[in-house]
């Protein structure tokens, strides 16, 4: 069997959306939703007659963002609304436009931007999985590489590997349409956190500060740790020159992060049977 380059793991409007897109880039993909069919909440989307779009500019969009409309700035550079028009007309889909440039399908059925969706899904031949996402595969500790995921809802779990993972599983709204935010806790897993955002380029207010903060001291952890540094001194690296070459990092940032444990954990501390020092020089000490 030919492993997928990528599996994109939901089929909401996100993933059936990042899978054609994927395919028709040449990619050879495979979708995993864990309903027997896809779209169950688009089919309730409005009112079971789904508000598609809105027929204006990115720039009106924007302007009518309650809060940071710039976020949408690439996004909508993209796909802009008339992007998406243009995709479902394409598809077969005549939509038409209502109050307040609203724009439903004009059979007034959110069923036909599903079939839609699937069945390009299987033009491009999609493979499509009904299983459960349970966990992302990484290659190894050191690459952090995507290679595969498991799934398997209450039976075996079962490895899938493939190249590249997109995770669309949705918020957490709707439960009862399968969304019930698995993609949280499996970023989460990765290294992503939910931490809000801020301009960290604006460092003059506090938020910002500590952002930028948790940002460079979850780099510290991810990238050095204090495993890190048993394992250049397991190593023997001599130097620091040595240890960052070990590390993959850079002198620099190897000293930002001994210096910010050094502030965490003062003269040293414990892991397992090890003792790492900081003071009055980092060392690492096996116990026997
Ligand atoms: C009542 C209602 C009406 C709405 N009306 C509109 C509207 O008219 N127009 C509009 O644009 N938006 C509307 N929305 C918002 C719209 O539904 C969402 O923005 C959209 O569905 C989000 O798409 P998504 O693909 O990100 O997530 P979802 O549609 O939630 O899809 C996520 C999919 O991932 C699957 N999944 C989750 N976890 C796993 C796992 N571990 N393994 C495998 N699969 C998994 C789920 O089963 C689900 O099918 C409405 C929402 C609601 C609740």
């Amino acid at each position: 069997m030919k492993w997928p380059d990528i599996v994109v793991v939901g089929g909401g409007a996100a993933g059936m959306m990042a899978a054609i897109c994927a395919a028709r880039q040449g990619a050879a993909v495979t979708l995993i939703e864990r309903n027997q069919k896809v779209g169950r909440k688009l089919y309730i989307t409005g009112k079971g007659r789904c508000n598609v779009t809105n027929h204006c500019s990115p720039e009106e969009v924007r302007a009518a963002t309650p809060r940071n409309g710039k976020f949408l700035y690439s996004a909508l550079e993209h796909t802009p609304p008339a992007w998406v028009e243009e995709f479902f007309e394409a598809l077969g889909v005549p939509l038409k436009v209502e109050r307040g440039n609203r724009v439903f399908p004009v059979s007034d059925k959110s069923a036909d931007i599903i079939d839609a969706l699937f069945f390009e899904l299987k033009r491009l031949k999609v493979s499509i999985i009904n299983d459960r996402v349970t966990g992302i595969s990484l290659e190894g500790l050191q690459d952090w590489a995507v290679c595969g995921v498991e799934m398997g809802e209450g039976k075996a779990l079962t490895g899938f590997p493939c190249k590249a993972v997109i995770l669309a599983t949705g918020g957490v709204s709707y439960p009862a349409t399968g969304s019930t935010g698995d993609g949280l806790w499996m970023a989460e897993e990765l290294g992503h956190y939910y931490t809000g955002c801020g301009d960290i380029l604006d460092q003059s207010s506090v938020a910002n500060r500590k952002q930028e903060r948790y940002g460079r001291v979850h780099a510290y952890n991810r990238l050095v740790g204090l495993i890190g540094l048993i394992d250049v001194y397991k190593h023997h690296c001599e130097s620091l020159y040595d240890a960052a070459e070990h590390l993959h990092v850079s002198e620099d940032f190897l000293a930002e992060s001994i210096s910010y444990y050094r502030s965490k954990y003062g003269v040293c501390t414990t892991v397992d049977n090890y003792v790492v020092y900081f003071e009055p020089h980092i060392g690492v000490l096996e116990l026997k």
